[in-house]
């Protein structure tokens, strides 16, 4: 804990840290709900936000117990909140070298995706629409449509709480929805993307398609954290399975299971984590009696 009563007993490392070269911004109570795309979660107690790669290890030195933060859309954050929160969402710039995109953790997928179509760089098509940031990407291997980050990822320079490593594509240990990062709780700052030459028509109108079929298919129109449960085999399609149990529209206090996308839970408005949680279990305890497969969640629950 770093509070005694409502007084921060680390108050002291935060100013240090503010007043040294000025590395990151603050915030005290700061609300989780508007950090997640869920609408979801209560305070941080502290929720730093680091302006550089320097402020973020700065700031993961005084606090080790800190809880990762970037787009918070594949994050379902507790309704009484959590003590440290940092963002990576500072980490914002990025470096085009030929058919390489070199990134800070912070910059969106989607925005990468528009700059790799400008240079007319193939490859990274697949993940227009996905609104992550590429750290978070990196994480949880995040994929769509045919494609996964792991297939255009050159290197990253990691933080694994002692020092900065870099590490390329065959160290990274990437299987579905899962990383090295993920199984060390290692930070990601920065990515290299190797990609390829191709058509900029091509590639914008290819991007263009993806994102079409992500408005038809997806409640893009109300807070979720996309799909909650990782597919358990290849031939089992989520959605379809809890559609079919008749559980489409089902609701846990304001958390529903979407009336557009089965596999996706959306919050109505007042959601809580804890309505979110019990509709979690209600869908595994139904899937689990009908098809004997214990579904895994792919939201990260704090
Ligand atoms: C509408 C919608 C559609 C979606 N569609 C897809 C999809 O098609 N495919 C897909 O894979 N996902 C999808 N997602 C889920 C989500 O966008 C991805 O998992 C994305 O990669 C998460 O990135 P983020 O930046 O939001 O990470 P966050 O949600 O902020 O964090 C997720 C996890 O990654 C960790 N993390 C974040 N950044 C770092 C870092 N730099 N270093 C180490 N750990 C880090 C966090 O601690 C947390 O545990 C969707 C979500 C929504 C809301």
């Amino acid at each position: 804990m770093y509070y005694t009563g409502k007084v921060p007993v680390k108050v002291n490392d935060i100013i240090l840290l503010m007043t040294e070269n000025n590395l990151c911004e603050y915030k005290f109570g700061e609300p989780l709900k508007n950090h997640t795309s869920f609408k979801i979660g209560g305070p941080a107690k502290i929720f730093v936000q680091p302006k550089s790669i320097q402020g973020l290890i700065c700031t993961l030195e005084k606090f080790e117990q800190a809880r990762i933060i970037a787009k918070g859309t594949n994050i379902l954050a507790p309704d009484e909140g959590v003590d440290v929160v940092v963002s990576t969402l500072g980490l914002n710039s990025y470096q085009v070298d030929g058919d390489l995109i070199v990134s800070e953790a912070g910059v969106s997928l989607s925005a990468l995706c528009k700059i790799a179509a400008e240079h007319g760089l193939s490859g990274l098509e697949f993940a227009y629409g996905i609104p992550g940031t590429i750290g978070g990407a990196l994480y949880m291997n995040a994929g769509a449509y045919g494609g996964e980050i792991c297939d255009v990822v050159e290197y990253a320079e990691v933080y694994d709480y002692n020092k900065v490593i870099k590490l390329d594509r065959s160290q990274m240990e990437f299987s579905y929805r899962s990383s090295i990062f993920k199984k060390n709780h290692w930070i990601v700052l920065k990515v290299s993307l190797r990609l390829k030459r191709g058509d900029r028509q091509i590639i914008t109108k290819s991007m263009e398609e993806i994102f079409r079929k992500r408005i038809q298919t997806q409640p893009l129109d109300l807070p979720s954290a996309g799909s909650v449960f990782k597919r358990p085999k290849n031939d089992f399609y989520v959605g379809k399975v809890i559609e079919e149990l008749g559980l489409k529209g089902f609701r846990v206090g304001d958390a529903q299971v979407s009336t557009k996308h089965a596999g996706f839970i959306v919050n109505l408005g007042g959601a809580k984590a804890d309505d979110v949680k019990e509709l979690i279990k209600i869908i595994q305890q139904q899937v689990h009696r009908s098809y004997g497969v214990q579904l895994e969640p792919e939201v990260e629950i704090w």
